[in-house]
């Protein structure tokens, strides 16, 4: 098969859809790849480590668009990528339909067939390909909540670990999951004072068995999530109700009687945010203040750090390009339930449930 990586074009998107080692991987099983020039270079994947690893380069996205049998991606294609899409060709990326009925319709004029990302599952009901960027936004969650909490941001000025003889920062995570578990094991290795609060029992006793006594696990209702956000220094919105806009677990009111300079990062933003304060904010203007309180809402947090994210996320999609690759996306998907799951568009036809608003499906 003939496989095709156009350079992303979303602005500040740096991340690449397949990296050297994942191409050599393909050329070792016969297949043949074609890399957009300058690519990876932003993150150093240079041209040459393409070449290296077997690929070839070509100049522009039309000719990858033109010449691949599946083009492999990162970002939901771009109005003027699903117009160079050609009947039958196979696009294998973040699309995020639900919320985006323009794209939707574009994707189905083109015929092509297109699986989402998001939307492949595995045998425990997780969602694969989206936990790396969840691993990733919820490590980076403390790091930025470390730098909000530094007076030069407009911090209250504390060090999460504190030092020897001054008490640490206390950290409240809402949300035990992905991005919460991830979260914890940062502020923990700074030495925080680090609390969970979760709905899901069962998440707290699994965090409980995983981190012991050095975790503080806490059942989440309106009292603990009062009381946990007016001690903290920093809270970490990570909640996740799928399907669904994110609840609003820290009312406006709460905010008001919050610490002075203290710190929320609402990872949750891409879902609309938990704290009924937040608004979703870029890398280029991170934050803003609300009562005193320093708001970090950032919605494409693994886009800071795009050289992580792009392995982070290769080494989740590997097993599955390599699939569609050998199998061709046919027999790709009758064997495997949890691929056929993301599939979303097929030749002008949907076909994922969770899009049933925009139009009918087919099973
Ligand atoms: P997850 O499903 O692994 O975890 C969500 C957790 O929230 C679950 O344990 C669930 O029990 C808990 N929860 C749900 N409602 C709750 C409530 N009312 N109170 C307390 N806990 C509650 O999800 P995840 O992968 O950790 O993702 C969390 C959020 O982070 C999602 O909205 C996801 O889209 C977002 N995210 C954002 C970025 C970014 O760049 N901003 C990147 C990756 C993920």
């Amino acid at each position: 098969m003939l496989i095709g990586v156009p350079k992303e074009i979303k602005n500040h998107e740096y991340r690449v859809g397949l990296i050297p080692g994942n191409v050599r991987q393909l050329v070792v099983h016969g297949h043949q790849v074609i890399v957009q020039k300058d690519a990876g270079t932003a993150i150093g994947l240079s041209d040459d480590l393409y070449i290296a690893a077997g690929a070839s380069i070509v100049d522009t996205a039309e000719e990858i668009f033109a010449r691949a049998d599946m083009i492999v991606k990162v970002k939901e294609p771009q109005p003027n990528e699903c117009k160079m899409l050609r009947p039958g060709q196979v696009l294998f990326t973040y699309l995020h339909l639900a919320p985006d009925p323009e794209q939707t319709k574009l994707l189905q004029e083109s015929g092509a067939i297109c699986i989402a990302y998001e939307t492949v599952t595995d045998r425990n009901g997780g969602l694969p390909l989206l936990a790396p960027m969840s691993e990733v936004a919820g490590r980076m969650s403390i790091q930025a909540g470390a730098h909000c909490l530094e007076k030069s941001y407009g911090g209250i000025g504390i060090l999460l670990g504190g030092v020897p003889g001054t008490p640490p920062a206390k950290v409240a995570i809402i949300g035990g999951g992905v991005v919460g578990t991830n979260a914890a094991r940062m502020a923990m290795g700074l030495e925080a004072h680090v609390t969970v609060l979760d709905k899901s029992l069962d998440r707290l006793r699994q965090l409980d068995q995983q981190f012991g006594r050095r975790l503080n696990t806490v059942y989440a209702n309106v009292e603990t999530i009062e009381q946990a956000v007016l001690e903290a220094d920093l809270v970490i919105g990570a909640v996740l109700v799928p399907g669904a806009e994110a609840p609003k677990v820290v009312s406006r009111e709460l905010v008001g009687r919050m610490k002075k300079g203290a710190v929320l990062v609402d990872v949750a933003i891409d879902q609309g945010g938990c704290f009924e304060t937040s608004h979703a904010t870029t890398h280029a203007d991170p934050t803003y203040v609300v009562d005193g309180v320093i708001h970090y809402c950032v919605a494409n947090m693994p886009g800071a750090v795009a050289r992580t994210s792009t392995f982070a996320l290769n080494n989740a999609t590997a097993p599955f390009v390599l699939a569609l690759a050998d199998k061709g996306w046919v027999q790709a998907l009758k064997d495997d339930v949890h691929l056929r799951n993301g599939l979303n568009v097929a030749k002008g036809q949907l076909t994922y449930p969770g899009i049933a608003h925009l139009g009918p499906v087919v099973s």
